[in-house]
């Protein structure tokens, strides 16, 4: 692979991604097939200020060995020293940035005991609950990349040998990442141009929104109280802005916990827990998931449905159109990352405090009171097709045409 673009990619990540400002720590969580890429961060980030650089390395094939070895108990019983091993560099100053590379394979723990992979992946998110909401509400500068593992490429590119797969996804990433000429004024131009949108969606204020499509998919989702779009850039509580995800096409908010209503059908194969949830279908009442099915891992929704109370309802509704850069590469990625930028998306469990007015500075009981989700599970599926039809429903009942055979109309 071309170092030229893997350095560009690593500046766009640091630069663009979490804006590192200087005398920053800068946190990256990295497999460790992604050294090349950490070095380039590291350089980048000290160019531009950073005091340390502080590396979290992981290694797929280790973290399977593991999770097949290690009894229940143990792997469930996670230390503090792994929370504070972030909370320290961002409590000492207040100002750390977290940079997320992923790209494990989407299979990783497949044939192993899916009862063991979720408690773990449960008691994991609860240990680690303080150092997520610092990113949830965006308190802190985080962004999210990802580099191609060889599990994973082979995944996307079944047809390839290993090494072409991983070359071939490398190529496919920099693209729909904006990664040519200067990667960091692609993403300048691409947050100005998607933030009329948002703002235009903030004007309207809707009540709910009205999905429906030919698959059968006919889904009401009520909106929080004083919801607002977010998508692109946002802002830390020291108000530096960054991008949380890259590459990223939508615009999301929170819908009101207990005002969706109707049928929806998955339109893109879920990976949850290192394993795939196909073809499923969801019915909602007031709220909350009243029916489900799948095609296959019927029983891996069945866990991630049953992880708490609010995982049965959603906590985020983001629109992408169909003719998303990631979406036109007709490549199914089984990567959230990816696939939740090629399609519109609808997310089982916590809502994002900044998805309403205000929202960053209020507590659970009083995000509730809006309507927004809480959960330990965050799990975005997708539900976008190519003749969806999206109608937001005014306050007055009025209607406006927001999306037409998958793409924008407003
Ligand atoms: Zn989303
Ligand atoms: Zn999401």
């Amino acid at each position: 692979m071309n170092d030229k673009l893997l350095k560009q990619y690593g500046e766009m990540a640091v630069k663009a991604g979490v804006n590192i400002q200087p005398g920053q720590t800068l946190i990256i969580n990295a497999p460790i097939t992604a050294a090349d890429l950490v070095h380039h961060c590291a350089t980048a980030a000290y160019d531009a200020g950073a005091k340390e650089v502080v590396v979290h390395w992981a290694d797929e094939k280790l973290s399977r060995i593991k999770m097949d070895r290690t009894e229940k108990d143990v792997l469930c019983d996670v230390k503090p020293w792994i929370q504070d091993s972030y909370l320290q560099y961002i409590r000492s100053e207040g100002s750390a940035a977290i940079l997320s590379i992923t790209g494990q394979d989407p299979e990783l723990y497949k044939g192993l005991d899916m009862e063991k992979v979720n408690a773990y992946s449960i008691a994991r998110m609860k240990a680690l609950a303080e150092y997520r909401d610092y990113t949830m509400a965006s308190r802190i500068q985080w962004c999210v990349i990802a580099v191609p593992g060889e599990g994973w490429a082979k995944k996307v590119f079944p047809e390839l040998p290993a090494e072409e797969a991983v070359e071939k996804l490398w190529q496919t990433i920099f693209k729909v990442s904006r990664v040519e000429g200067d990667a960091v004024e692609n993403w300048k131009d691409h947050a100005k141009q998607r933030a009329e949108r948002r703002d235009r969606m903030n004007e309207m204020n809707f009540d709910k929104l009205h999905f429906t499509s030919a698959n059968g998919t006919d889904l009401y989702v009520g909106l929080a109280d004083d919801h607002v779009w977010g998508g692109v850039s946002e802002y830390s509580e020291a108000g530096v802005e960054f991008i949380p995800n890259m590459p990223t096409e939508e615009l999301f908010t929170a819908p009101h916990k207990d005002k969706v209503d109707g049928v929806v059908y998955g339109t893109k194969p879920y990976v949850y827990n290192g394993d795939l949830i196909e073809d499923f279908v969801v019915t909602f009442k007031d709220g909350k998931v009243v029916d489900y099915d799948a095609k296959s891992g019927k029983e891996l929704l069945k866990q991630l449905l049953s992880t708490d109370e609010g995982a049965l309802s959603i906590g985020e509704v983001a629109l992408v159109p169909a003719s998303s850069p990631i979406n036109k590469e007709n490549v199914l990625f089984f990567n959230t990352l990816f696939d939740e930028n090629a399609a519109c998306h609808i997310a089982f469990g916590q809502g994002y405090p900044g998805t309403v007015k205000g929202g960053e500075k209020m507590t659970t009981e009083q995000l509730l009171e809006k309507g927004v989700n809480d959960s330990v599970i965050h799990e975005d599926v997708m539900i976008g097709a190519a003749d969806m039809k999206i109608t937001g429903i005014c306050k007055d009942g009025s209607e406006v045409e927001i999306f037409n055979n998958g793409e924008w109309v407003f």
